[in-house]
């Protein structure tokens, strides 16, 4: 497994391995990797010849205010469990390899990216399709891997991938979770133990949802308050929304219908925890 930091090294492998005539498979990451990184990157080892990734905290998708410096980082522990995967390449580059001085060119999706956590996070998608063009376009991946956890991130990459026409099958995975049913999430890290304790409750909640819809629930306002309920058991948690949208168009629904997500942003102090489920109606 080799370690690049430098565009110009990455570009002389990848052709190689292009060369070979090898497939790659893709992972893009912002590090600190945990079993919900590792499930992806296990799947993209499967299914390619040559799996890479890339751990880059990328400073364009944070706000001002937000978490880009306090980010958890550790090179040295995802290089141990990136190993452990079969991961043939991590790309880890610099701010300024990225985003050079005089840096100019930005990606940005419309509509899908306007509600959500596109609402609450201005810029932040812009952040995030800019990179990932970039990414894909130094790693000419074949196959590229995201989790099912940041469901509005996927449903906006895929249509900037199908929109930009990019050459590459785009493959979204399941949400890997705790024992208790938290998402994992490098943010977790930043919970108490008693505010990780109590984020539980948001899958809990989701769960509720869909045993409601199950059982012939179809009014999005019930459903609503049903997991708004759910989660202010928790002592510390703040609603920053909870959302049932679309999944055509994430558009906010009356009455579910068709594949709905219902997706929801809550913060626990100042950690900010992002859930959904996709449900079929
Ligand atoms: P991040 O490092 O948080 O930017 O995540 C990198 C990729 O891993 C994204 O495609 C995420 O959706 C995915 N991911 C993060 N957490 C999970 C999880 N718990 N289960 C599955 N995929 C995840």
């Amino acid at each position: 497994m080799e370690i690049i930091k430098d565009i110009a090294r990455l570009r002389e492998r990848i052709r190689e391995v292009k060369k070979k005539g090898l497939s790659i498979g893709f992972v893009p990451t912002m590090g600190y990797l945990h079993e919900g990184h590792l499930s992806l990157m296990k799947t993209a080892k499967k299914e390619n010849d040559f799996m890479a990734i890339s751990i880059f905290v990328n400073p364009l998708q944070f706000g001002a205010g937000e978490d880009f410096e306090e980010y958890p980082r550790d090179l040295a522990r995802d290089e141990m469990l990136a190993r452990s995967t079969g991961c043939d390449l991590i790309f880890s580059p610099s701010v300024k390899e990225m985003y050079p001085t005089g840096y100019g060119t930005f990606v940005e999706v419309k509509k899908l990216t306007e509600g959500l956590c596109g609402a609450s996070r201005p810029g932040h998608f812009l952040g995030v399709t800019t990179v990932v063009t970039k990414l894909f376009n130094l790693l000419r991946p074949d196959r590229v891997y995201f989790g099912q956890k940041d469901a509005q991130q996927a449903f906006v990459l895929k249509k900037m991938v199908n929109d930009l026409n990019m050459d590459l099958e785009f493959i979204v995975l399941p949400t890997f979770r705790e024992d208790d049913g938290l998402a994992m999430s490098s943010r977790n890290k930043y919970l108490t133990p008693e505010q990780r304790k109590e984020a539980a409750v948001l899958y809990k909640s989701l769960k509720q949802a869909r045993k409601l819809a199950v059982e012939g629930e179809r009014n999005v306002e019930v459903i609503k308050k049903v997991i708004s309920d759910i989660i202010s058991e928790a002592g510390h948690a703040q609603i920053e929304y909870i959302e049932i949208v679309d999944t055509q168009n994430l558009r906010s629904l009356h009455m579910l219908k068709g594949e709905c997500l219902i997706a929801l942003a809550v913060k626990f102090g100042q950690t900010r925890l992002i859930d959904n489920i996709i449900l079929e109606v």
